[in-house]
């Protein structure tokens, strides 16, 4: 067999066999097939699309580029352990909130994430920017920390998914990423790979995601949930609105900082307007997650013991839990409010400069294109334009208004932390065009304010 000939044969739109699917999956994830013949057929399927026949022997094939653990020993009696994954965002820091809330709840997370994808950021940078986190632990480390503190978060590795961290770094670079086709197949290998009993994704929609559309979304979450199904894995995706920035800050440390504010919540903050769009899209994945994992069938009375989790300071003291059990660096730092001294994670987060982004005119915010945030990440270093770039984990934005909150001329938007001057006037550009303030009545305003951000439920 001769990887030109499957290029071919994919780039005249014809059938590729499960030899043949197997075949690329194998030699490249063994290093036997250049990138530049993997990056022709990668973009002759994401121009040509696959048939279902072919996207369930790549999903497999990837699935088994390496090990497939088997969790079956460290499952508790009753009990389900749940993944939980998003298709992608700009903001998107709702694993980090949700595993340690959950976790406090009993159930067990085995959490595989990804690095940043084009414009949209990735949990295991994010989780990188506290010093000292290991997400490589090796299978077994990470089965042993499932079974000590029910928590673990690990990303791609020569060990699971080999096929997938290599392809999810190719296409980065090549522009082949937003295909319902390699979406699926990159997820649901992963998630096959884990060898967790259910799967729970996150379907993002709108200018910050990779599917622009409710349908293509809609399409995405059924094409996830029927591998699943064909898997015989249970898989439910929640379609979730990504049409401006989640939650008040993009960048990685800067997030890290937002999820440990969002777990030091009180109760009055938790319903404020501040953080509704981050706290809709968290208890919605929560309870979810609670329900597949056996741990209560009622998603409303979830709901309610995730405020109990959160406010009592149960999900905070599970997320430092895992950040120690991972190698990260931990100080205490005596907080006035509480009266006593909690454990924070050390971050990445020097910045030597920051600019503030002021409104031109007075009105409202209408729009803020979360993929021109994203590139502007980019820009600044937060995010990778190659493969192997460093990332600068400090810089990013911290958005002071949002959708439908209304501005005065010279008003503080959004302040930008940055550490290079020439990468912050790279990253204005995007900026200045993607935030559209106009003159809309009130009642406009109100609606954007309240658009729900929970969209769909499939599966
Ligand atoms: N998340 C993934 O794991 N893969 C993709 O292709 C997109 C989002």
């Amino acid at each position: 067999m001769r990887m030109y000939d499957i290029i071919e044969k994919k780039r005249d739109n014809l059938e590729l066999t499960k030899e043949e699917i197997e075949f690329f999956v194998r030699g490249y994830s063994a290093g036997d097939i250049p990138d530049y013949q993997a990056s022709a057929l990668i973009m002759a399927i994401f121009l040509n699309k696959l048939t279902k026949h072919e996207l369930v022997y790549l999903t497999e094939a990837m699935a088994k580029s390496a090990k497939i653990i088997d969790l079956s020993d460290i499952k508790k009696e009753g009990k389900y352990i749940v993944d939980k994954h998003s298709t992608g965002g700009v903001g998107d820091k709702v694993s980090l909130i949700v595993i340690p809330i959950v976790a406090a709840l009993g159930v067990d997370v085995f959490k595989m994430s990804g690095r940043g994808l084009g414009f949209t950021g990735g949990t295991a940078d994010k989780i990188e920017s506290i010093k000292g986190f290991n997400v490589s632990l090796s299978l077994e480390q990470a089965c042993h920390q499932i079974q000590d503190i029910g928590e673990c978060l690990i990303t791609q590795s020569p060990e699971i998914a080999i096929a997938d961290k290599k392809l999810y770094a190719l296409r980065d670079t090549t522009a082949t990423i937003e295909s319902i086709d390699l979406i699926a197949s990159s997820i649901m290998s992963k998630k096959l790979a884990t060898g967790t009993d259910k799967i729970l994704i996150d379907v993002t929609v709108g200018s910050g995601a990779f599917m622009k559309t409710i349908e293509d979304a809609r399409r995405l979450a059924e094409t996830l949930v029927e591998i699943g199904k064909i898997a015989g894995r249970e898989t439910k995706a929640i379609i979730t609105d990504m049409n401006q920035p989640l939650g008040r800050n993009v960048g990685n440390a800067l997030e890290i900082k937002e999820v440990i504010s969002f777990l030091l919540s009180d109760e009055t903050t938790l319903f404020s307007n501040e953080i509704k769009d981050l706290k809709d899209v968290v208890f919605e994945m929560a309870a979810y997650m609670i329900k597949m994992a056996g741990c209560g069938d009622d998603i409303e009375d979830n709901k309610k013991r995730i405020i109990e989790a959160i406010t009592s300071r149960k999900a905070y003291d599970k997320f430092i839990e895992m950040i120690k059990a991972q190698g990260g660096h931990i100080y205490e730092v005596y907080m006035d409010w509480i009266g006593m001294n909690l454990d924070m994670p050390v971050l990445k987060d020097s910045v030597k400069y920051m600019k503030e982004v002021h409104a031109q005119k007075d009105g409202y915010v209408v729009s803020i294109d979360s993929k021109k945030i994203g590139e502007a990440l980019v820009c600044l270093g937060g995010g990778r334009e190659k493969k192997d770039d460093e990332i600068d984990y400090a810089v990013g934005f911290e958005f002071t208004k949002k959708v439908g909150e209304k501005v005065n001329e010279g008003e503080t938007i959004l302040k930008v932390l940055y550490n290079d001057k020439e990468k912050f006037n790279e990253a204005f550009d995007y900026i200045e065009d993607a935030i559209y303030i106009d003159d809309i009545d009130d009642t406009l305003a109100l609606t954007l304010r309240n658009k729900p951000n929970v969209l769909d439920i499939i599966g």
